[in-house]
């Protein structure tokens, strides 16, 4: 199944249970059509993350589904999947490698050094990279240089360049990032999502006024979803 313009996707009573005592997404259900800007927001510790993860595909739901095409998405395979979508979460997975490799990364290691230089500028991470001593060949990930938790996001970001994904998955940054970086993401987001449907864990009010469809979770049971006026 390849689709080129984003599917539709649904959650269709999905549940999810960390352990046997542990916390319990309950029952989700809502569905997000093709191009939507939608929000989830809640507490810390509501699920939000978790409903993110359900729909990467990285974990499965444990009761009910999530549909793509209205088709369950462990019916997709692997490939046709994660190939048009782009997760940009809490904490972005680093390998141990050089920038250059950490962007070029799933489908894009034909990307030429140029592209790869362009992804990281719109992504906000160029300077960072032109700063180290072995500039986009310095190694990082494990054994290498680390990373802040915003700089992986970014390096998720310029991933997200190089893919042109359908589907965006950002999980966005809570802490202070200083208003230039703020700005970048925001202006990177904005042009990634002219192409594809976008489901951010928001934040800032900014993104989320702008959302066409907010889920509001509340201790792992969606309590509202509606735009920020009917909510
Ligand atoms: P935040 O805004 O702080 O990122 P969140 O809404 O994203 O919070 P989740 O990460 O979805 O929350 O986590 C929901 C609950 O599940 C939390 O209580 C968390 O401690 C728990 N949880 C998350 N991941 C795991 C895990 N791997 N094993 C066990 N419990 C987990
Ligand atoms: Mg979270």
């Amino acid at each position: 199944l390849v689709v080129s313009s984003p599917p539709a996707i649904s959650l269709d009573n999905a549940g999810f249970k960390y352990g046997e005592q542990g916390f319990e997404l309950k029952e989700i259900t809502t569905h997000i059509k093709p191009y939507t800007q939608a929000a989830i927001v809640g507490r810390s510790g509501s699920g939000k993350s978790t409903i993110l993860n359900l729909l990467s595909g990285l974990v499965s739901p444990q009761t009910g589904q999530v549909l793509v095409e209205g088709q369950p998405l462990s019916e997709w395979t692997e490939d046709s999947w994660f190939r048009q979508v782009s997760y940009i979460s809490q904490r972005p997975y680093v390998f141990a490698g050089s920038i250059t490799e950490n962007i070029a990364i799933g489908g894009n290691q034909e990307a030429t050094r140029e592209e790869i230089e362009e992804a990281a500028k719109k992504a906000g991470i160029w300077d960072l990279a032109m700063s180290l001593d072995q500039g986009f060949d310095t190694q990082v990930g494990e054994g290498g240089r680390g990373l802040s938790g915003g700089e992986k996001q970014r390096l998720a970001i310029a991933r997200a360049f190089l893919k042109k994904p359908s589907i965006i998955l950002f999980d966005e940054p809570t802490t202070g990032l200083d208003l230039k970086t703020e700005q970048i993401l925001q202006q990177s987001i904005k042009e990634l999502s002219a192409q594809a449907t976008v489901i951010t864990v928001a934040h800032r009010l900014h993104t989320i006024k702008h959302a066409e469809l907010i889920l509001f979770l509340k201790d792992g049971r969606l309590e509202a979803a509606g735009t920020h006026d009917q909510l």
